[in-house]
This record gives C-alpha cells, structure tokens and sequence, in this order.
C-alpha cells in the first residue's frame, strides 16, 4: 500500500522505543481543530500526542515517529479491550490517531478517505490486523473518562467494510504448516485460482497477510483462528492427505 501524504509536525511528547510489537490502531477525536492539536501536541507542558492527526481537509499530520511512543492512550480506566496487556502502558504497544472535529460528528468524505488510506498504510506497514480488536476506539482502553472518544460519528462499518473488502486484501490465502505440505497445498491453490500460499515461518507466528484474507485455508497444523477458516488437518499426514483429497473432491 502506497504511503498517503504525510505532514510532519513533531513533538516533543513521547517515550523512546521500549521494545513492545505495535499490535493495534487507536483512533480518537480531537475534540477541536487540527491548528489548535499542532499546538497542544508541540507544547511540553499538555504531556500528550498522537503519532497522527486527521483534519477535515483531508491533510495527515504527523507529531511521532513510528519507531517512538505517542502519549495517548496511557491512562487505563474499566477498560474492554481483550488485548490489553497487563501492566504495560497501552502506549507502548499501539500506534494513535487523532481525527479533527468534536464527537458525534460525521466525518467529511476527503477526510474519511485520508484516515482509510493511513489505516491501509499502518496495517501494511506494521503488519497490524484488521480485526474489531486491533483497530479500536479510545473508548475501549477508558471507558469512564474517554467514553465519547472517538464517539458516535465515527465510522467503524464502513472502515471495516473498506479494509476487508478492499483490493489489497487477500480473497483466499492457503496457510502450510511446513514445506512438505506443499504438494497438497499446489493442487488446492489450483481449485481456488486466486490464491496466495504461505508457509509458516521458523517462529510459529502467522502472516499477518494470511490472517487479513477474507478465506484461511490451512493444512496440516492447528487453527489459526481465523473466522473464515478451512482447516485440513489430520492427527498425521496421511490423515492431513485425506482430508485434502476430500476437499478437491
Ligand atoms: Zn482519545
């Protein structure tokens, strides 16, 4: 995914690097202007920042690098987010996005395109995936304090709608568990045309690629837990051979 135009601004609000994977998008509201959040972010003495800022022209401004910490999600009250990890600061593990306007309100169309295009960037990028729990809503790490952040207005169908249905995305992605799986794996690449395979890398992690595809056909290892998941696995691999000689009828 291309970069979109990116506005550097800067501030001197942040922590450096502490070692975490980014596993998550927080989106927030300004609750006022882009101009007036350039401000606050550039002064030490407001102690927050965002890595982005969306305003309602459509202009992305930037006050973090990717590589630092923003402070904008740090504080942590009757939270629902089941990827919080305990006693981290959530600031360590997520990368944030401020959007111009105040809550409740509908977002300007080149505005929404600009906050889609960083989405698809930063997913890309940070191999972060798109999921209702890594792309989330200020709300769900406060819900006393921030329960209107990013509010009612905000766009969450049709981000998700975008994100998963768009051209980037995998339609189906074919999951091997070692490399000798790849006999049956070609011929099931065959049968669905558009398809990309992968084979899952020394650490046991999965792509994040295979796990944003709309389909997850996975042979011969344990789910993934894909929702859309075709699993033909056997407890061997001559149980793992019928079950894909079944699928290819
Ligand atoms: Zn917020």
């Amino acid at each position: 995914m291309d970069k979109p135009n990116i506005i550097w601004i800067g501030s001197p609000n942040f922590s450096s690097p502490m070692g975490y994977k980014i596993i998550a998008i927080v989106n927030h509201i300004m609750s006022g202007t882009l101009i007036g959040t350039d401000s606050w972010f550039k002064n030490p003495v407001s102690k927050v920042s965002s890595h982005f800022g969306v305003g309602k022209n459509g202009d992305i401004h930037q006050y973090v690098n990717l590589d630092n910490h923003a402070w904008a999600n740090g504080m942590v009250k009757n939270p629902n987010w089941p990827l919080l990890q305990d006693g981290v600061n959530p600031n360590y593990y997520t990368v944030s996005i401020e959007h111009e306007g105040e809550s409740g309100d509908v977002m300007s169309e080149v505005q929404y395109q600009a906050t889609l295009a960083l989405h698809r960037w930063l997913i890309g990028t940070l191999g972060i995936l798109v999921t209702r729990d890594n792309i989330i809503g200020h709300y769900r790490i406060d819900s006393v304090n921030r329960s209107n952040c990013p509010g009612t207005g905000f766009p969450w169908d049709r981000l998700f709608n975008d994100l998963q249905g768009g051209s980037d995305m995998l339609k189906v992605a074919l999951l091997l568990y070692t490399k000798e799986d790849y006999w049956a794996g070609s011929d099931v690449a065959v049968k669905n045309g558009d398809c990309a395979i992968f084979v899952r890398p020394a650490d046991h992690s999965i792509p994040a690629e295979a796990m944003n595809a709309k389909q997850l056909i996975v042979i011969g290892g344990p789910t993934t837990k894909h929702p859309n998941e075709v699993l033909l696995s056997g407890n061997n691999k001559y149980d793992t051979a019928a079950a894909v000689a079944k699928y290819l009828g």
